[in-house]
């Protein structure tokens, strides 16, 4: 399934944002590709590119969530893509039967709520977790509260669709 998102990298050719499309497919010799391509809804505008899959390489994206925009950046996980908020101490490790998906910083915030709800803690990390789950809700409803998304991707496929995000690749 080609996965497909609206980036703000602009249109070369008419200035509107470019949405970002890739998949994976197998071509001759069986060797499998990622076509990326990015295009344009207004103009029609396209530049694509194919890239072997041995040739991913693995990458790290920080953003520094500082404004209450930032809340709709889209993030795009891929299947084997750990997500790490540092500030708050929570790593989440890529799902066993992952797809990899398509989210907002606030759909990563929401998830991260519903998943606290469902630990039973012991009642000595009761109240840290409390404290978590209050600094979470707050930013969503608007509080001002900078923290930082990592999304460390073995693959090199995942992105969050924001100028501010800085990748890095593994040496
Ligand atoms: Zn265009």
């Amino acid at each position: 399934m080609p996965v497909e998102f609206k980036t703000e990298t602009p249109c070369p050719s008419c200035g509107k944002d470019l949405y970002f499309i890739f998949y994976r497919t197998t071509i001759s010799y069986e060797n499998a590709i990622e076509i990326e391509t990015y295009f344009c809804k207004n103009c029609l505008y396209k530049s694509t590119r194919t890239i072997p899959l041995d040739l991913l390489e693995e990458k790290k994206i920080s953003f520094l969530v500082s404004k209450r925009d930032d809340l709709r950046t889209i993030l795009y996980r891929s299947q084997e893509a750990r997500l790490e908020l540092p500030e708050f101490g929570i790593t989440i490790d890529p799902g066993e039967n992952s797809q990899g998906s398509i989210t907002t910083v606030e759909g990563v915030l929401q998830d991260i709520l519903d998943k606290l709800d469902l630990f039973v803690t012991p009642d000595d990390e009761y109240e840290k977790l409390d404290l978590l789950r209050g600094t979470i809700k707050g930013i969503l409803a608007g509080d001002n509260h900078a923290f930082t998304i990592i999304v460390d991707d073995p693959l090199g496929k995942s992105k969050i669709a924001s100028s501010r995000a800085v990748e890095e690749k593994h040496p």
